[in-house]
């Protein structure tokens, strides 16, 4: 069963394309949280950004970046929020991969990303040191 976004790709489905490649699709979002809220996808089916291939991968940010400003130009933003939403407990409801672009304006009420997580964890820096030494050692 392909998920939504694949069949917008394959054209089954309507949406409002905005830039397409070879490889990506970057179309407006259905349930906009701003004005110019645009999605940038890889049109292959992955769930997760840890999923894509380094080349789709590369293509990917290719388009996000040429995308951002082309958003914020088109909706006169002051600035973007750009992030994923990579697995469900973050939630991510689409599984497949996709970027928002969301447009923010001063004033607009909304937060940073750093308002996405629950209550910041009290970390020693014994425990910050064995976290990035972990990270560093899966790289
Ligand atoms: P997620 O929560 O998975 O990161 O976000 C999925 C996004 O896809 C949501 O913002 C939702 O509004 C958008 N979306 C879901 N179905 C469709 C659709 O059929 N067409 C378009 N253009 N956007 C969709």
């Amino acid at each position: 069963m392909s998920t939504i976004f694949t069949q917008i790709v394959e054209g089954e489905i309507p949406a409002r394309v905005v830039y397409e490649d070879e490889t990506t699709l970057a179309f407006l979002d259905a349930n906009p949280l701003a004005p110019g809220h645009t999605l940038v996808i890889p049109k292959d089916e992955y769930e997760r950004l840890n999923d894509v291939p380094d080349d789709v991968s590369s293509d990917l940010y290719d388009t996000i970046h040429r995308l951002v400003p082309a958003v914020e130009e088109s909706v006169d933003a002051d600035a973007t929020t750009v992030a994923f939403n990579n697995g469900e407990e973050a939630g991510q409801e689409v599984p497949h991969v996709h970027c928002h672009i969301v447009p923010r304006f001063e004033g607009d009420g909304g937060g940073p990303i750093h308002a996405v997580a629950g209550e910041p964890p009290e970390l020693s820096d014994d425990e910050l040191d064995d976290i990035a030494a972990d990270i560093d050692s899966q790289v």
